[in-house]
């Protein structure tokens, strides 16, 4: 569907949600109330999804077997807690287009981060520079900033900082090509967000990775914005590493693991550096400490593991990504377009002396996300819209964030938000 088909008026967004093939999925998810019983208008799904119905069966299953069976729970448990991370291997590399072998679950995202720069970044004489983007995530400039004093490098000399251009909110792919052009011989990686979290914006990875890898630099994706929200091939874009965090899109609770994904071409190199830990060797050899002290790495992303599985923190996941395999993302990313191209549309029929949208409108530019600067009053109106039942969320100085996600929102929240925006809260 296209923009030329919307139509402005409330029946036709009943239509559009008795049309939506994916529908009944709201109804198995929790969604907050307001004070008046009303549900609210859930737009936070890019910084906490909700709960799905299920999770609380599976947590719970978990303590029923650690009541039941203590540390058998460990081989005999519903899910046995010794390879529990491997029950979300085939349905996450689905979502990211990784092998199965390529992704693991582990840690939370900014660490994981840490750990791939250890991998990943191997600064020489002449080569020693990190690539990225701004504005970034502040745990992505705090991590490579402290990464790289702790290898001895000064983050003045060996970061560098690619800018939106003055004037303008979103960065352009030609102002990273311009950088690898004229300095990718000394940039050792390139480490990028996959959609930012301020603007919204989808990178072109497949594009970014092919230049960066023409240049010689490694590259990796933080994907915390991209993972469950827009369509991955990270093992055809043979992009290096890439790491997300599950709390967001993929609605695996407050804190939940993060997934990892070590293209193979690496994943299989056991040689490689990195921080290793029991769960991360060989489990053939894993407790025969005595006989063999040295750590061998599994020759798969599972060799980065350093802990056991947090099995509370990874459980709920099991609820959210049998939703995901349910839905599918070609589907999602479907409905998902259509809908955030509606509420784009009909937003951009009113008040745009007050709002604009700087989310790339591009199809191949933004995920759900749309950012909403707010030329007057910016915190005022967010206030207001929260008052009016709507939960999205404010980025200083001045813009809006609203997440129709495709798994639980509706066409009808998209056609009461832009009315709330324009009506009530636009004078
Ligand atoms: C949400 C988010 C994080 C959060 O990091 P945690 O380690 O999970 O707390 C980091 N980076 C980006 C880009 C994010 O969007």
């Amino acid at each position: 569907m296209t923009t030329l088909d919307f139509q402005p008026d409330e029946a036709f967004a009943h239509k559009l949600d008795e049309a939506d093939p994916l529908r009944a999925f709201r109804g198995r998810f929790h969604i907050p109330l307001q004070d008046s019983g009303e549900p609210v208008i859930y737009y936070c799904g890019n910084s906490l999804g909700l709960m799905p119905k299920a999770a609380r069966e599976v947590v719970t299953q978990e303590l029923e077997d650690w009541a039941k069976l203590a540390v058998d729970g460990h081989f005999k448990g519903k899910t046995p807690w010794y390879t529990y991370h491997e029950v979300f291997r085939e349905p996450m590399a689905k979502i990211v287009g990784g092998l199965p072998h390529e992704v693991v679950m582990m840690n939370t995202l900014t660490v994981n981060l840490h750990l791939m720069m250890v991998t990943f970044y191997q600064p020489t004489d002449t080569r020693d520079k990190i690539l990225m983007e701004a504005p970034a995530f502040p745990s992505d400039t705090y991590a490579i900033k402290t990464h790289l004093q702790t290898r001895g490098l000064n983050p003045s000399d060996a970061l560098l900082v690619i800018q939106p251009r003055a004037g303008e909110e979103t960065i352009r792919s030609e102002d990273i090509e311009a950088m690898l052009d004229e300095q990718g011989d000394s940039i050792a990686l390139v480490l990028l967000a996959g959609v930012n979290f301020y603007t919204g914006q989808c990178l072109d990875m497949k594009g970014m990775t092919e230049l960066a890898h023409c240049r010689g630099c490694k590259v990796g994706f933080d994907l915390a914005h991209a993972a469950g929200n827009v369509p991955l091939k990270l093992h055809d874009w043979n992009v290096d590493f890439a790491c997300w965090c599950t709390y967001k899109y993929l609605n695996g609770g407050p804190g939940s693991v993060a997934g990892c994904f070590i293209h193979e071409t690496h994943a299989k190199n056991i040689d490689l550096p990195r921080y290793g830990g029991w769960w991360g060797n060989d489990p053939e050899t894993r407790f025969k400490m005595h006989t063999i002290p040295e750590f061998i790495a599994r020759p798969d992303a599972d060799g980065w593991q350093i802990s056991n599985p947090p099995v509370l923190s990874l459980a709920p996941l099991q609820a959210s990504l049998a939703l995901f395999n349910e839905a599918g993302m070609d589907r999602l990313c479907e409905k998902s377009l259509t809908l955030t191209g509606y509420l784009r549309w009909l937003i951009e029929q009113h008040r745009s002396e007050i709002f604009e949208i700087i989310t790339p409108p591009e199809v191949a530019s933004h995920g759900c996300q749309l950012s909403i600067l707010v030329h007057d009053h910016p915190r005022k109106r967010h206030e207001a819209l929260r008052a009016a039942g709507v939960i999205c969320d404010f980025r200083e100085p001045n813009v809006i964030r609203v997440a129709p996600t495709p798994l639980y929102n509706t066409f009808h929240e998209a056609w009461t938000f832009a009315d709330i925006l324009s009506r009530q809260i636009g004078e």
